[in-house]
C-alpha cells in the first residue's frame, strides 16, 4: 500500500515528512518533490533499496542514479576525492540543480553507480526534499520518478497516477519549480565535461569556473551506441507512449512547416497537437502554448506535463517547436530531441506510413 502525504492548506505536515524519511532509513521507497522533477528515493547505502528503485522504474541496471544529500559535508562519505573545482561549484550552486560526478568511495554500492567507479551527487533546493533526506539520516539515491523511458514527473497528480501501489510513500510538493532535471557535470577530468544539460545553464557554470567541455551527446542529437560516458545518454527517454513527437528545429531548412505537417496529418485522418511558443502563428487545431520564447524557464517548467497530458489524450502526433539553445533552452532542446527519437519534419511521410501500418 502507498501512503499519500498530502498538503493541507498548502502545507505538508512536518511529522509526516519525518515519518517518510525515517522509512527510507529502514529500506522503504519514497516519491518526493525536488525543484527539478519528482524523484523516487531510497537509502543510497542499501543495495536492496536501490535495486527496488531500478525494479519499480524498469530502469536498465547499468544506468546509474544520482545520490541526494542534505549537507555538503555528506559528500565526503560518498566520494574518494573532491576536486578543487567541484568544491567551488558546490559552494556556489548548492543547493540547486547541479549534479557532480566524482570518484566513488567504498561506501557506495555498485547498484547505485551501475558498476562505474564514479558516483553522481547533488543537494536539491527544495525544503521538503531536504527535510526528508535529513530525517532519513542517510544519502538518498533518487532517479527521476517516471517509469523508465517516459517523460519525467513534475506534479503530485502525475506521481500518483504512475506510482500509486508501487512505492511506500508519495509526497505532494505541488508543481516543480524548474521542471527539467539537473545539469550533470563530470568532475573527474581536467576540464569538467557536461554530460546532460539541465536546470542550471552552462553559461552560469562558465561564469564561475571558466570554459567547460560539452559532450557531443549532450545536445540530445543522434543515437549512442556502445560505451557512453553517461549511460543515460544511450537509452530512449522522455517519450510519450501513444503519441509520436516530431521536432521542428529552429532555422530548419527543409521539410514541411508545422502548419503544413498539421494539414497533411489531419487530411490523412490523424489527430494532431502542436506544442509551441506564444509567438507561433498557428490557429487551426489543438495548440498548446508553453510560453514566450523569451522565457525559456517557463517553457521548461511546463514541458513534461504538457507531453504527459497530450499522451493521455492519445493524440497521434505532437508537433513540437524548437527554441534557442541559450540558458535552460539547451536542456529543453535535449529533452525534445530525445522525446522525438530524432524525428524531424523530413520523417513525416515515413512516420505516417509507420502509423498507418500499425493501425491497420
Ligand atoms: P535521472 O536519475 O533520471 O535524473 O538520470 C540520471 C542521469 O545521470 C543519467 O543520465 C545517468 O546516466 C547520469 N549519471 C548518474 N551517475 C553517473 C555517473 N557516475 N557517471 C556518469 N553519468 C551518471
Ligand atoms: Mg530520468
Amino acid at each position: 500500500m502507498t501512503i499519500l502525504v498530502r498538503r493541507t492548506k498548502g502545507k505538508l505536515p512536518a511529522n509526516k515528512i519525518r515519518a517518510a524519511g525515517e522509512a527510507i532509513g529502514k529500506g522503504r521507497i519514497v516519491v518526493f518533490p525536488t525543484e527539478t522533477v519528482y524523484g523516487i528515493g531510497g537509502d543510497a547505502l542499501d543495495k536492496d533499496a536501490v535495486r527496488s528503485i531500478f525494479r519499480i522504474k524498469g530502469r536498465p541496471p547499468d544506468n546509474p542514479v544520482i545520490v541526494h544529500v542534505a549537507h555538503a559535508s555528506d559528500v565526503r562519505l560518498l566520494v574518494s576525492e573532491i576536486p578543487a573545482t567541484a568544491r567551488i561549484l558546490m559552494e556556489t550552486f548548492w543547493p540547486g540543480p547541479l549534479t557532480l560526478v566524482m570518484k566513488k568511495s567504498e561506501a557506495v554500492p555498485n547498484a547505485v553507480t551501475g558498476g562505474l567507479g564514479t558516483v553522481s551527487v547533488r543537494m536539491p533546493a527544495n525544503s521538503v526534499a531536504l527535510s526528508l533526506i535529513k530525517a532519513a539520516g542517510t544519502p538518498v539515491a533518487a532517479p527521476s520518478a517516471n517509469l523508465s523511458g517516459r517523460p519525467s514527473i513534475t506534479t503530485f497528480g502525475e506521481a500518483v497516477a504512475e506510482l500509486d501501489g508501487r512505492v511506500d510513500f508519495i509526497i505532494d510538493g505541488g508543481k516543480c519549480r524548474i521542471g527539467v532535471e539537473s545539469t550533470v557535470l563530470d568532475m573527474t577530468r581536467k576540464l569538467p565535461l557536461l554530460l546532460r544539460p539541465g536546470g542550471l545553464p552552462v553559461e552560469e557554470i562558465e561564469r564561475v569556473i571558466g570554459g567547460i567541455d560539452i559532450h557531443p551527446a549532450a545536445s540530445g542529437r543522434g543515437k549512442f551506441r556502445g560505451r557512453a560516458p553517461s549511460p543515460g545518454m544511450k537509452y530512449r527517454h522522455y517519450s510519450p507512449v501513444h503519441s509520436s513527437v516530431i521536432l521542428f528545429e529552429k532555422g530548419q531548412a527543409s521539410g514541411p512547416s508545422i502548419a503544413e505537417a498539421r494539414d497533411r496529418l489531419l487530411s490523412s485522418g490523424f489527430t494532431v497537437a502542436m506544442l509551441v511558443t506564444d509567438e507561433a502563428r498557428l490557429r487551426k487545431g489543438v495548440v498548446v502554448r508553453l510560453g514566450s520564447s523569451k522565457e525559456p524557464e517557463r517553457i521548461a517548467k511546463g514541458l513534461f506535463s504538457a507531453l504527459r497530458r497530450l499522451d493521455r489524450s492519445r493524440v497521434d502526433f505532437i508537433l513540437a517547436e524548437g527554441i534557442d539553445e541559450k540558458g535552460i533552452g539547451l536542456a529543453v532542446m535535449n529533452r525534445l530531441r530525445r522525446a522525438s527519437g530524432g524525428n524531424g519534419p523530413e520523417e513525416l511521410e515515413n512516420l505516417i506510413a509507420l502509423k498507418t501500418g500499425t493501425q491497420r
